[in-house]
């Protein structure tokens, strides 16, 4: 039994497919077919016993219907009536006391075997073979007038028997023929099912082989659940190969930016090397652009790792929005004295579902660009509303605002606009989507709304603890 099981398990699913359902079907066609077979056997071979028992009984009222002056000798000359009672395979003899036939009707089938005892008082019917074939028989006494004998009727079994091999031999075709049919119909079907499956199987190898780039069209187009799995994996790979590709383009600008500081650093060293040394000017400015450059190269190591390393989100979040605004525009307004800041809020105070270093970086980040990517003085105006449904914190500057174009990309990692770069305002790209990555841990959102040259508001809806 192991092993049968261990066999099926190894075979294709094709195979167990088929063989279940062809299994399925002929058992259950086998079972109920048994049954019915039965059930009709017993019932017709009742009826056969009834209709010879009937005879008797007919034969009887018969005998006892002509009264007592009717001689054997005159039924002996007229037998058309009782055969009349029989039906045409019926047999009928009747015997004196002595053993010895008198009169026989229908004489189709030889004399059967009486039984044992000779009491004929009830009526006997037993089952015999003869000639080979099958018979119920029938004795009884009767009484024709003043003679008294033994009645046999033989009722012969063949009708019967036939009916019942006719009966088979048609639940056997028809099993057969069912068999046949439902297993080509699992066979056309699970080849129809299994077409997509191998497929997907194909485009996973292809894909493993060749990459992304090697994924084939599936033809199978049925909005069924294998349809539903070759969208999901379609899917699936279209957002692995742009993750993939956004990841190769990461790393490519990733190191592009840091090589950039190196280059800066190595060419002022090499300056230095040549003639700098005992020039106090050219020594001065090189160190301070080495230095420039080595604290952007930092800052932007850190918050690589800061993007890389994604932590988990921490479960006791709660932060006081008024208290982080206060500590960060504190921060700020020692960096760049000449900024300027409002605060407003409107409604009941209520404390955000987020950390407050989270918050704190948030703030900052957006900020800090408000007062960086400004031509004005900066005016940093902060409004914290409390709603039913969430925080919103909007925090506009009077900057040199973002083109349209740009702002689906701000949030990308390594992101500057050209001008930004061209203007020498020191940043790496990373600082909005470090906060895009925290409000997106922390369920919250982010909107930008800018105007070229006039400003920039970054609405953040935070949810409530
Ligand atoms: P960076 O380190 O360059 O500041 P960010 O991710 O913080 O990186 O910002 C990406 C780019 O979006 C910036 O280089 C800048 O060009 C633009 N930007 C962000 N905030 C503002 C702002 N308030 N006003 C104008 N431009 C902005």
């Amino acid at each position: 039994m192991k092993r049968l099981q261990e066999r099926f398990l190894k075979t294709s699913l094709k195979s167990k497919w088929i063989l279940a359902v062809g299994a399925t079907i002929f058992i259950s066609y086998a079972i109920i077919s048994v049954v019915l077979y039965i059930a009709l056997q017993t019932w017709l071979i009742n009826n056969e016993e009834k209709n010879a028992v009937r005879t008797v009984e007919d034969l009887t009222s018969f005998f006892e219907a002509q009264g007592s002056s009717v001689t054997i000798q005159r039924l002996q000359n007229n037998t058309a009536l009782m055969k009349a009672i029989l039906t045409q395979e019926q047999t009928v003899r009747i015997f004196n006391l002595d053993g010895i036939e008198v009169i026989s009707i229908n004489d189709i089938t030889p004399i059967a075997a009486f039984p044992d005892g000779n009491d004929y008082r009830a009526t006997l019917i037993n089952e015999q073979s003869i000639d080979g074939k099958d018979a119920f028989v029938v004795h009884k006494l009767v009484q024709i007038g003043p003679f008294h004998g033994v009645m046999q009727l033989i009722h012969p079994l063949t009708t019967f028997q036939a009916m019942m091999k006719y009966i088979l031999t048609t639940i056997i075709i028809v099993g057969i023929g069912a068999l046949v049919f439902s297993v080509s119909i699992s066979y056309y079907l699970v080849n129809l099912l299994m077409k997509p499956l191998v497929q997907l199987r194909d485009a996973m190898n292809l894909v493993r082989n060749d990459g992304f780039k090697a994924q084939p069209e599936f033809q199978y187009k049925a909005d069924d659940e294998i349809g539903d799995l070759l969208h999901m994996y379609r899917t699936l790979m279209n957002e692995l190969e742009i993750s993939f590709t956004k990841q190769q383009q990461f790393v490519a600008d990733a190191s592009h930016e840091l090589r950039t500081p190196i280059q800066v650093i190595e060419g002022h060293l090499s300056l230095l090397s040549r003639w700098g040394k005992n020039d106090p000017q050219v020594l001065d400015e090189s160190l301070h652009t080495s230095l420039t450059e080595i604290t952007r190269m930092k800052k932007m190591i850190e918050e690589l790792l800061q993007l890389a390393r994604n932590e988990e989100v921490d479960e006791s979040k709660s932060a006081d929005v008024e208290i982080v605004y206060e500590e960060v525009s504190k921060e700020l307004q020692q960096l760049y004295p000449t900024a300027q800041f409002e605060f407003h809020v409107i409604g009941q105070k209520e404390t955000a579902a987020i950390t407050e270093h989270a918050l704190t970086q948030i703030f900052r980040n957006i900020m800090s660009n408000g007062i960086r990517y400004n031509r004005n003085e900066p005016k940093i105006q902060t409004t914290v509303n409390y709603t039913e449904r969430a925080i919103f914190v909007t925090i506009a500057d009077n900057g040199i605002g973002i083109a349209k174009e740009h702002i689906p990309y701000i949030f990308d990692r390594l992101y500057r606009i050209d001008e930004s770069r061209t203007n020498a305002i020191t940043g790496t790209g990373l600082g909005l989507s470090i906060t895009k990555m925290l409000l997106e841990k922390y369920q919250a959102e982010i909107n930008v709304e800018s105007t070229l040259n006039k400003g920039t508001a970054f609405v953040i809806k935070l949810p409530k603890k």
